[in-house]
């Protein structure tokens, strides 16, 4: 017995031992829930342990991206190092296959460890909730109590809402009450406090080597089965997205002292790269909602000048609470359906698979949405405006269903997630909550005008059209002409325009008109 455990009083009493279950909220600072297990912990002189559950074949289902399984899998190594080397804490990884089977995984682990309460971060979509029911009644009958906190939002779903106690529709009027609870009561961060307690170094050497070699098998089996993305999206976020806290917090200091500046206007221009790509670790949890928020806010009373950027700029994690928000009020959403149901009704959605894989690979013809999809076959990344750009070219003059570009996306993208990807795809697709008019399409080649002026994003992400000038790229018109059997560009490898958007624009409108 070491010498801090003999100090302990001594009690029939079972001691204490929490286990944090880790689920998207891969970090130890500003962790609600394992701040809570720690502070209980330290009162009741009991210990802390930690778990995460692999559950792949639930990914699959789920439509996880192989570079997100790989992000999160990589994460997790730095996080198991982290909390024992800093905090004296177990992390075990339990292998399962889905929810069901991970909440048997958890409860075999409960009895084994003598475990007499579990803390974990509350997840807001369907299948979560229903495996948190099940672990929650599993873990009762063993006497262990499950006790959950919300963390994933700035404000918890239920704070935001109308006078008369309802979820706003509008993201507008949502943002200013929002705005207004944040100013009266700012989020406070829940640091983690010491606990007497240490891991052995040969433990964690041991834990890590098992770490990896499940890492690597998992990656293996899953880039198999999902067969979605290539080998060089899973090398550049490797290369571009390093694992852990650290690593995220660097990003937000780093694009607060630099690129936040220009934030309301570089956001849009893919080529400047201009955002903070703190995206896939806020999906992952690597990084506080709360946190952001708070650096931001303090940036912003720092330097009043960049006040319009800094505030776009945390308008924006005001849009990731607002989907969340509505996800936990319509769970009915979840399940495949739109915000505005008569809406989706309405229109005769096509589902052209030949025309979809042309969207899917980038080979549509109009260079944009083809360097956008491209882009996010080679980075598991796209940005904002080409995620609308090209969902609303995929939904308004394809008229393919939204849910084939929502799965698609959620495959591909590192930082897939389901609130922010559902909500994006509806609001491309008008039926969402708040979403584009239908009437309001936009133009794919005068968005690229607008957002790559000189087509630099275009040509780096299309290199067989660098010699056409970006004036005939921004032109529908121009472009076909000079792609033409007749025209300068004839010997240029790149297809037509797949459609003409006047007329596709002209045929979605009717379809989504109410008769
Ligand atoms: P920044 O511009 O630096 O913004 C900071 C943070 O704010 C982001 O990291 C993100 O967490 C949040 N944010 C920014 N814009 C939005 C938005 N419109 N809605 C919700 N949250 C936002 N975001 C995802 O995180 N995961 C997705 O799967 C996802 N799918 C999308 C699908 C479509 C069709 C659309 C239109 C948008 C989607 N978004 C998604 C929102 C947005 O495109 C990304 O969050 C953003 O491009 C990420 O880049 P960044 O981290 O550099 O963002």
């Amino acid at each position: 017995m070491n010498a801090s455990a003999t100090s302990f009083p001594v009690s029939d009493k079972k001691a204490s031992h929490y286990l944090h279950w880790f689920r998207r909220d891969l970090r130890t600072h500003d962790n609600t829930a394992l701040a809570h297990a720690v502070s209980q912990a330290r009162e009741s002189q009991g210990k802390v342990s930690a778990v995460f559950i692999l559950t792949p074949q639930q990914w699959l289902e789920h439509d996880m991206s192989l570079v997100q399984v790989d992000f999160i899998l990589r994460t997790l190594a730095v996080l198991q190092r982290d909390l024992a080397r800093q905090f004296g804490i177990k992390m075990h990884i339990l292998d399962s296959s889905d929810f069901v089977d991970g909440v048997n995984t958890l409860s075999d682990f409960c009895q084994s460890h003598d475990i007499t309460e579990v803390t974990a971060n509350i997840e807001y979509e369907v299948n979560e909730v229903a495996r948190d029911e099940l672990a929650t009644a599993t873990l009762h009958e063993l006497g262990i109590t499950f006790e959950r906190h919300h963390d994933q939002c700035i404000l918890p779903p239920d704070s935001v809402t109308t006078n008369d106690g309802n979820m706003y529709q509008v993201f507008t009027p949502f943002y200013k009450k929002w705005q207004s609870l944040l100013e009266t009561s700012p989020p406070k961060l829940h640091p983690l406090t010491l606990l007497k307690q240490k891991v052995d170094a040969d433990w964690l050497t041991d834990a890590q080597d098992r770490l990896d070699e499940l890492s690597q098998q998992v990656i293996k089996d899953y880039a198999i089965k999902q067969n979605c993305q290539t080998d060089e999206a899973l090398s550049y976020c490797r290369a571009n997205y390093r694992a852990g806290e650290t690593e995220a917090k660097h990003r937000l200091d780093q694009f607060i002292a630099d690129d936040i500046k220009q934030y309301d206007i570089a956001r849009d221009c893919p080529a400047d790269d201009a955002t903070s790509r703190l995206s896939a670790y806020l999906t992952i949890g690597a990084i506080s909602s709360r946190y952001c928020y708070l650096q931001a806010t303090r940036a912003l009373q720092a330097s009043p000048d960049n006040g319009k950027d800094i505030s776009r700029w945390i308008s924006e994690l005001a849009w990731r609470d607002f989907y969340r928000h509505v996800i936990a009020n319509r769970p009915d959403i979840i399940k495949g359906n739109a915000y505005k149901t008569d809406t989706d009704k309405r229109v005769n959605w096509a589902y052209d698979e030949a025309d979809f894989k042309r969207w899917c690979e980038g080979k549509t013809g109009v260079p944009l949405v083809d360097a956008a999809m491209r882009y996010l076959k080679e980075t598991g990344f796209m940005h904002n405006r080409l995620r609308m750009v090209t969902a609303m070219f995929l939904t308004k003059d394809l008229l393919i269903d939204w849910r084939w570009g929502e799965r698609y996306f959620m495959q591909t993208l590192i930082d897939g997630d389901f609130a922010s990807n559902n909500g994006g795809g509806q609001w491309s697709a008008s039926v969402g909550t708040d979403s584009a008019p239908y009437f309001r399409i936009m133009n794919p080649f005068s968005q690229a005008k607008s957002h790559d002026k000189n087509a630099f994003f275009i040509k780096t992400c299309l290199p067989e059209l660098k010699s056409i000038p970006s004036s005939v790229l921004h032109d529908e018109a121009k472009l076909r002409y000079a792609l033409s059997e007749t025209g300068k560009f004839a010997h240029v490898d790149y297809p037509l325009p797949m459609v003409d958007h006047k007329q596709a624009r002209q045929l979605a409108i009717a379809e989504f008109k109410a008769e």
